[in-house]
């Protein structure tokens, strides 16, 4: 195999060799053309006008239905076989045994390697597992473009263009070079002469390998379960002597030391993609970040290749944790991750950065390569890898556009968002790190709506101290420049758990212990939080709002606590915010029916739109299933709002929308229309926003509403756009 041929020269030998070897009349190769094509690259026994003509799907006959599920099929009367499938150019009907083993590498499809025989022989258990040895070497020469050449309708792998389809994490468009959080290690030397070096090479990086975690154990800091945990299961598989001898036994057969080790690890991958049991995949994926350790030691090849960062970073990674992201902070254009959801703390880390984010792009991390190009679709959750020209001409005028749209944007940034009816909306941000800060000149909003204090407690390791938070709050204040920031105490619990918190087993997380409800049970982490707001305020005005209030006596209780607080910084000789705006978070249906007294109470309320819809609808904000089912703009919902305005309006309550939703364009100006005056989003929305208002006479979007709500319409959306589509 490792000898130098022409492709197709070489796949037409290899398979000669092995039925040769086995005794066997036929020998396949069937290579994936695309996701689903499976075609007949080269053989031995069948017609040879068959080679590069028979083609079938992905579970199509016996060839198709070991691609698909993964695994060998092995029989001794193929045409009795359920889905066994005639192919009558190939000659086949002839054979009886066959044996049919995939062709993957690290979970990832390439083909299947068959041998056939006329008489019902049967294959052994031992022939089976040396055709998945060579099946294994053949994987990984398809994967370094062995068969690429003269003759072989094959280009190598990771040449051509992949288009994934994921979720949106975050919205937004960017171009840019794939940069690997954790760069793949690539096995160059599949075979190897000498079994014996080969297995001590294995064995020594083995025992190296197993002296590492114990130290890691003893250096995991000392309450840390969840690490201590993944590396106990570490810990097993290393000492496991099942892995380590399956592995001796694919060294005796031929593989090199790495080899062996890749092969492990694509099984396991294979089983990761069949496996339901969220416990079990968690297992496999640490049998994988396990074998990647033993990969880099056998090959010397570390995290650090070497490679430079690209000027135009795309960074791709299973999964990141926000620290790990933080770190990166803006050089990064995009990110795409295998795993993650959009409530993950990396995503609302990528949302604070405003920068685009797809999630759940399924192989991202198998089929990029370093320094690949690649476009990532945010709107879309789409991810173009070494796209064609056509694609990345088509994605450039998008970007175009939006860019051009950005610096229209720019000129109106000091003017009003005033619709032509003299209706003035008042544009603030949401803002969650200090890095955000920037954007509050540049984006023209007029404060922020919403701070979302959160996000220094998800991304350290333990709990923040007073002072540093302090000093934190203090320098936003400072940057804000005397614009008004809403600080919203810690929002915890649901999706955001904190790294140091103790995970609470609940049926249901979004309804359970979550934010003021851990604030009012446990006091002392929001108590020692107001005290640092206090402090930073340091005699500037100050806003404080507390999250996911359902009742009213929840929210006098944290008023309590933040006048209680006031009074003992007092005492303490510390100077007192000039004013001081205590408001809530409305994100329960319950609240807007809470009594007129808390409407009196409260400075001002703010709509946790996505917390709302989710409440409204029963619909979790997580369940991709259900999380874009109602539209925001339903009237029922719609309706909901403009109740809430009514009774503020009626108490001189102060009231804002802060989901995601005040961000979009179409669902603002019916947020408008229906009564809200002040609108908080991420600093990229305040353009497109700000520019649709001041072309639209609110009292008009309101009629259209109307209309649709009086002849029944579900969701106003295809009349207000109607409308949009003739005027603007
Ligand atoms: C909301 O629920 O709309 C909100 C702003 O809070 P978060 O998204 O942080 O839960
Ligand atoms: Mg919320």
């Amino acid at each position: 195999m490792a000898e130098a041929a022409e492709g197709q020269e070489r796949l037409n030998r290899i398979t000669h060799l092995i039925a040769d070897s086995m005794g066997t009349e036929v020998c396949s190769i069937y290579l994936l053309r695309d996701a689903d094509t499976l075609e007949l690259c080269a053989t031995q026994g069948l017609a040879e006008e068959a080679v590069h003509v028979t083609r079938m799907r992905v579970g199509e006959g016996l060839v198709g239905r070991v691609a698909r599920n993964a695994r060998p099929f092995n029989t001794t009367n193929a045409p009795t076989e359920k889905g066994f499938r005639y192919m009558p150019e190939t000659g086949e009907e002839a054979f009886s045994s066959f044996l049919g083993v995939p062709i993957q590498r690290l979970g990832e499809r390439l083909g299947v390697l068959v041998v056939q025989s006329k008489d019902d022989r049967g294959y052994s258990e031992d022939e089976v597992y040396a055709l998945e040895v060579v099946a294994m070497v053949l994987a990984e020469m398809t994967e370094l473009g062995a068969f690429v050449g003269e003759g072989a309708a094959l280009s190598a792998r990771h040449t051509q263009q992949v288009m994934l389809r994921g979720t949106t994490g975050q919205e937004g468009a960017a171009m840019g070079h794939v940069w690997l959080h954790e760069p793949r290690v690539v096995v160059t030397k599949p075979v190897a002469d000498d079994p014996d070096a080969e297995r001590t090479r294995l064995q020594e990086a083995v025992a190296q390998l197993r002296t590492d975690i114990d130290q890691m154990l003893t250096h995991v800091v000392k309450g840390d379960k969840e690490q201590a945990e993944v590396l106990e299961a570490y810990r097993m598989f290393a000492r496991s002597r099942g892995w380590l001898r399956r592995m001796e036994e694919d060294i005796a057969l031929g593989l090199s030391a790495e080899a062996a080790v890749e092969k492990e690890q694509s099984s396991a991958r294979a089983r990761m993609e069949t496996v339901p049991d969220a416990y079990l995949r968690e297992r496999l994926h640490d049998l994988d970040d396990l074998s990647n350790r033993l990969l880099r030691q056998l090959t010397g090849q570390g995290t650090d290749t070497g490679a430079e960062l690209p000027d135009d970073p795309v960074l791709v990674a299973r999964n990141i944790g926000p620290a790990e992201l933080l770190d990166y902070g803006r050089k990064l254009r995009g990110v795409v991750l295998e795993e993650g959801s959009v409530g993950s703390h990396a995503a609302i880390v990528a949302r604070a950065l405003a920068i685009p984010l797809v999630i759940h792009a399924n192989r991202i991390t198998t089929e990029a390569l370093n320094g690949d190009p690649i476009l990532v679709d945010g709107d879309q959750g789409i991810v173009h890898l070494r796209p064609e020209d056509t694609v990345a001409s088509a994605f450039l005028d998008k970007l175009a556009m939006q860019a051009e749209a950005q610096e229209r944007y720019a000129s109106i940034r000091d003017k009003p968002a005033q619709s032509l009816c003299g209706t003035v909306v008042n544009l603030h941000m949401n803002a969650g790190l200090m890095a955000d800060l920037p954007s509050l000149p540049s984006s023209g909003a007029e404060g922020v709506g919403l701070f979302r204090t959160e996000l220094q407690f998800l991304t350290r390791a333990q709990v923040p101290r007073r002072g540093e938070l302090a000093a934190l709050y203090s320098k936003v204040m400072d940057a804000a420049q005397g614009k008004r920031v809403a600080f919203r105490t810690l929002d915890i619990g649901s999706d955001k758990v904190l790294p140091y918190m103790k995970p609470q087993d609940e049926p249901n997380p979004a309804l359970g212990w979550r934010a003021i409800r851990v604030g009012l049970d446990k006091p002392g982490v929001m108590r020692m939080q107001l005290q640092a707001l206090i402090r930073a305020a340091n005699g500037r005005p100050l806003s404080v709002m507390f999250p996911f209030i359902a009742q009213f006596d929840e929210f006098t209780r944290a008023r309590d606590h933040l006048m209680r607080e006031m009074d003992r910084e007092a005492a303490l000789g510390h100077v007192l915010p000039e004013t001081l705006e205590v408001g809530a978070m409305l994100e329960t249906p319950s609240l807007a029916f809470a009594p007129r007294h808390f409407f009196e109470l409260a400075d001002f309320i703010s709509i946790g739109g996505n917390d709302l819809k989710q409440f409204f609808f029963a619909a979790d904000r997580e369940n991709e299933r259900v999380r874009r089912r109602y539209d925001t703009l339903n009237v029922s919902f719609l309706t909901f709002l403009e109740q809430i305005v009514h009774r503020c309006g009626d108490t001189g309550t102060d009231l804002s929308f802060c989901g995601e939703d005040a961000g979009r364009p179409v669902e603002a100006l019916c947020f408008a229309a229906m009564g809200l005056r002040t609108l908080s989003m991420r600093p990229a929305s305040i353009g497109p926003v700000k520019s649709l208002l001041r072309r639209v006479d609110l009292r008009e979007v309101r009629a259209v509403i109307t209309e649709a709500r009086n002849v029944g319409a579900q969701s106003v959306r295809g009349d207000v756009m109607d409308w949009l589509k003739r005027q603007v």
